[in-house]
């Protein structure tokens, strides 16, 4: 039983690990010049995974927390794929100058509105990835879209190139919602959206809900995840939502008064999750759940579940090369950050140089912290004795867990409980070394 005792104790800022170490020990001593370092040092037949960051949207949602900008007019959409075709040049080359032509596994775009992009943009965008590195046959290669602003043209091109993964924002349902965070968008519009995607051959989708927005309910949210199974995705993303207005300025739009409290942001987790557990939704992780037979729950079962930038994975490839403003490289050498600003970065690329402008070197410990927090967001639970780690270097971190029932602690085997779930990300920054407490800097763990 998750008492509001529990809530008060542990909702508190902690990272998503979806990397570790995690974005607040990125420094300016990992640059561009470091970047064609790691770039050039890694392993030739290793396949590749690449994410491409659109940073543009029409309208702005008021809950919104990605890196993007309003933009009237095309212009500057068509100026940036200009600027993202010289970057995958640019990358493209620096690779085939030690081997041609690097295997690619994964593509995944996101933003912002990848579907900002015009249709022939999008086209050559992916001619240019064909040109410069050796795509898959079976390529993963998922985009995320805007159903407002998807049209038949968008999806005759992503039909052309092969997309074979969506991923719609939905949020809620409920229109008083959608007013309030200035994101209006009828189930009817999202039904058709998802009718005219699995027409086109989209193999897999997924629908992003988010919990905790303003006059968000109980009943509400049951009400959507009902509406959302109807749709039949493969896969929904259950998010809590972040308000950190001294990061995101916008969220100010957002009146407080009509957020949910700490208390009620857990129930209408708790709801939704017992909703999509009673559809055959499977849980993955922290805020993932998927349909029986979907490649997510199947990684699930026989523990190959990964967790990156993009949150729960199946994806394999050794190194994800990102591109476009504030995309983030994980190398096996480190991660490392493009400019998040679109001029820096555009200004880098037209002048011939890398875009990176931050990040850091993953050392030997790092990457044993890293696979024991992996294992933990992953599946709940680690036998730390594999990654030979003595629990008792954390156990001031441990002990108030065990002893409030949120984890299982046996020899080296750890494991999560059912009320610990919530907390997953707690359990893991036990393993976090840099972890400090900064309230300003992580969402909240529920
Ligand atoms: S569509 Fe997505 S990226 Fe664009 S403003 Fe809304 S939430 Fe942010």
């Amino acid at each position: 039983m998750i008492t509001d005792h529990l809530i008060s104790v542990y909702d508190r800022p902690v990272p998503r690990y979806t990397s570790y170490p995690t974005a607040p020990q990125f420094h300016a001593g990992i640059d561009a010049a470091t970047m064609a370092e790691w770039l050039a040092g890694l392993p030739a037949e290793a396949p590749l995974s690449l994410y491409l960051h659109v940073p543009f949207c029409q309208q702005m949602c008021w809950y919104c927390g990605c890196n993007t900008q309003i933009v009237a007019r095309h212009q500057p959409i068509g100026d940036f794929a200009g600027t993202l075709l010289a970057e995958i040049a640019r990358v493209g080359d620096l690779l085939a100058a030690v081997r041609h032509k690097r295997i690619v596994s994964s593509i995944h775009f996101g933003g912002g509105t990848p579907n900002s992009l015009a249709p022939d943009e999008f086209e050559r965008i992916m001619a240019a990835l064909d040109h410069h590195f050796a795509l898959e046959h079976d390529l993963d290669l998922a985009i995320e879209l805007d159903p407002r602003t998807v049209n038949d043209e968008f999806l005759a091109a992503m039909r052309r190139v092969g997309v074979s993964r969506a991923s719609l924002g939905v949020q809620d349902f409920d229109p008083v919602v959608q007013t309030a965070v200035n994101r209006v968008q009828p189930f009817e519009l999202v039904q058709d959206c998802v009718g005219k995607l699995r027409a086109s051959g989209i193999r897999s989708l997924n629908l992003d809900l988010i919990y905790g927005l303003p006059f968000q309910s109980v009943s509400g949210i049951r009400r959507t995840v009902a509406q959302a199974v109807d749709l039949a995705p493969d896969r929904i993303a259950l998010f809590g939502y972040a308000h950190v207005p001294w990061m995101k300025p916008h969220q100010r739009l957002i009146d407080e008064a009509s957020l949910p409290d700490a208390y009620a942001r857990f129930r209408q987790f708790e709801a939704a999750a017992q909703a999509l557990a009673a559809a055959d939704y499977g849980r993955i992780g922290l805020d993932h759940f998927a349909r029986a037979g979907d490649t997510l729950r199947v990684a699930r079962d026989n523990h190959t579940l990964k967790r990156n930038f993009q949150g729960y994975t199946v994806d394999r490839a050794d190194a994800l090369i990102g591109f476009g403003p504030s995309a983030i490289s994980a190398l096996p050498q480190g991660y490392i950050q493009n400019a998040p600003d679109h001029a820096p970065w555009a200004r880098a690329v037209s002048e011939g140089r890398l875009a990176a402008v931050k990040g850091v070197a993953v050392t030997a410990e790092d990457r044993r912290r890293r696979a024991i927090i992996e294992q933990i967001m992953c599946y709940g639970s680690v036998d730390l004795a594999a990654f030979d780690f003595d629990p008792a270097s954390v156990m001031i971190a441990l002990w108030p867990l065990i002893e409030d029932g949120l984890i299982h602690l046996n020899g080296c085997d750890l494991t999560v409980t059912e009320r610990g779930l919530p907390f997953q990300r707690v359990v893991a920054a036990a393993f976090d070394a840099y972890l400090v407490p900064e309230a300003k800097r992580h969402s909240r763990a529920v």
